[in-house]
């Protein structure tokens, strides 16, 4: 039978999770994502009237098909931990069980377990802030929404300066790769369960057009990696297909740069 992917972090047609969901979903996967509850009524409009139509087409020619979308808000992990000012919002309180656990939940008493877990999700609240002056709530935000597992996205910024990733998002993502170290002994020991992440290269996602230095970013990355061509969301999804699949069974633990190869540079040329 097909794998069940699960991915966390889909709200548009233009971000990483989007292109994993394609590379899955064309090795054979069906499809759940978990969409943050304030994106999730535009998200289910764009897809129901067709507006996703072109970039749901696979190699094969078929439509990539979604089989449920479910509410999520990655910062909360059940009912009681969430504000009152969070319930009483109007986009919150129009959806239902969104809380970490309860999706959980809902996932297995619709469909069963899950094959694949994806987190392609993050949030900064003050990522245009430099670290300096990051508040401890912005600090706190960004290192909650951002950091969890099975295959999860990452960036440099984690290990190497890179200003303008700010807000204690370089911290965030500083926690995601030591946890995936740490969860791939723990889950691989209990469970046999892999558990990767992938440092991506700079894409004009709707999460990185927020931190405002995005073009840049690509246009450095263009001019400085060995592999002068822009990075495609696909092939970052590709890599999550293969690090799914069989084909990747010894590997776990570790941090792959899809980046046209620019973590390996010293200097800039
Ligand atoms: P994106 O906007 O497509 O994805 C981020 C998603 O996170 C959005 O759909 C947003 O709605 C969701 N989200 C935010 N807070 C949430 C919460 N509390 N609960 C649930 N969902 C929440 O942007 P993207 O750039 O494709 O981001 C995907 C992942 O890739 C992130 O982890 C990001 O840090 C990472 N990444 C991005 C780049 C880049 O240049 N775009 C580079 C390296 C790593």
């Amino acid at each position: 039978r097909g794998k069940k992917a699960f991915i966390a972090g889909v709200a548009d047609d233009n971000g990483y999770g989007w292109a994993i969901a394609k590379s899955l979903a064309a090795a054979g996967a069906e499809i759940f994502v978990g969409t943050w509850v304030p994106a999730l009524n535009i998200f289910e409009t764009s897809l129901r009237r067709g507006k996703f139509d072109g970039s749901r087409v696979l190699p094969d020619g078929s439509l990539m098909e979604i089989t449920k979308v479910y509410p999520l808000d990655a910062v909360y992990d059940s009912p009681e931990d969430v504000p009152e000012d969070v319930k009483a919002n109007k986009r919150y309180a129009a959806s239902s069980k969104w809380t970490v656990k309860e999706v959980a939940e809902s996932v297995k008493q619709d469909f069963g377990s899950i094959d694949i877990l994806v987190h392609s999700l993050a949030n900064g609240p003050e990522v245009s802030k430099p670290l300096l002056e990051t508040s401890r709530k912005g600090y706190l935000a960004a290192v909650s929404a951002s950091s969890g597992s099975s295959i999860s996205l990452t960036y440099i910024a984690s290990e190497r300066i890179i200003p303008g990733y700010g807000g204690g998002m370089s911290s965030a993502k500083a926690a995601l790769e030591s946890d995936t170290r740490v969860l791939a002994f723990e889950a691989g020991r209990k469970h046999k369960i892999r558990v990767n992440a992938i440092s991506a290269g700079p894409l004009g996602s709707r999460a990185a057009k927020a931190i405002g230095f995005i073009d840049t970013m690509i246009e450095y990355s263009f001019e400085n990696a060995p592999l002068q061509k822009e990075l495609s969301a696909d092939e970052v999804g590709n890599t999550a297909a293969f690090l799914a699949s069989p084909l990747a069974s010894a590997i776990t633990g570790a941090v792959i740069y899809v980046d046209n190869g620019l973590n390996a540079m010293g200097v800039g040329v």
